[in-house]
């Protein structure tokens, strides 16, 4: 986990030379797009910030006060990071607006692209690093700040086109106007960004193929038992915690039924990292014959 914390910490790093860059970007030309552009990054690093916290807090190992681990806490930073890409596209629709209410022409067009372009070069490499190792990890935490700079690139690039055009075209309010469209697509990049982790927070399954390779998992090592059923399975970051009954033939000693949960775990752990089995053993009575069949 502690590369995870390095890669987070880099993001920080890396938004602030982005920022830097950006902000010099709107100084020179006084541009309200590139304005908007800087001021999305300035959110940016709060949110690189409340990853690293996120992620610190999660590697922490389970304790008396927390007993299923700390996972969830990368939820709550992407949740965060979701308020916060909307706010940056509430607050660039406002400058946009006043933009396009008094325009006027960018000063000194080529420093303030050069800049800009710079710093979008450096976060779309960054940008890629982050996705490679969040979904590595399966850290939504990493994955969701690399999302961020991804509609932070989509942003600049939109900025940077619409800063070229604005002198060939000889129509300032295009400045604007290319800023508030840029600030539409943050706000749809926000609110997917936010489903996807109050999902994980409100304990949704996982994707169909993974319960699929659970059951049959369960029903190719569980030989002596008779069935499986109320399986439940929940995701909390990159733990995977997994439940269900086993019925075994009544008379079975509680030796032997403890021995095909045995199996069944170590199973699961050649198969699949990071996961918590919990098994609740019955006997035949209790058989439901609607749940996993044994083979
Ligand atoms: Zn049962
Ligand atoms: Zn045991």
């Amino acid at each position: 986990m502690n590369r995870a914390l390095w890669v987070a910490a880099g993001s920080v790093v890396v938004g602030i030379i982005v920022f830097t860059l950006k902000g010099a970007a709107w100084w020179v030309t006084g541009s309200v797009a590139l304005l908007s552009d800087a001021l999305e990054s300035i959110i940016n690093i709060a949110a690189s910030l409340a990853a690293l916290v996120a992620l610190r807090i999660s590697a922490q190992p389970a304790d008396d006060n927390h007993p299923y681990g700390h996972h969830k806490a990368e939820y709550f930073s992407a949740v965060l990071e979701g308020v916060l890409i909307l706010l940056a596209a509430g607050s660039i629709l406002r400058e946009a607006y006043f933009g396009f209410l008094d325009p006027r022409m960018p000063d000194q067009p080529f420093h303030g692209i050069l800049l800009n372009g710079l710093a979008t070069v450096l976060n779309a490499v960054w940008c890629s690093v982050l996705l490679r190792y969040g979904r590595r990890w399966r850290s939504p935490a990493l994955v969701a700040d690399g999302r961020h700079l991804l509609t932070d690139v989509v942003t600049s690039i939109g900025v940077l086109v619409g800063f070229v055009l604005v002198p060939l075209v000889g129509w300032p309010q295009l400045d604007p106007l290319i800023a508030g469209l840029v600030a539409i697509n943050i706000l749809w990049t926000g609110w997917s960004l936010m489903r996807e982790s109050v999902g994980g927070l409100m304990d949704e399954a996982p994707p169909a193929n993974v319960v699929a390779r659970i059951k049959e998992l369960v029903s190719t090592h569980a030989a002596g038992a008779i069935e499986a059923h109320d399986l439940r399975t929940r995701h909390a970051g990159r733990m995977t915690f997994v439940e269900f009954h086993l019925v075994v033939p009544g008379e079975m000693t509680v030796a032997a039924a403890h021995d095909i949960c045995d199996r069944i775990e170590q199973a699961f752990e050649a198969d699949m990292e990071d996961m918590v089995i919990t098994i609740h053993v019955e006997p035949e009575g209790e058989a439901k014959h609607r749940g996993v069949v044994v083979l």
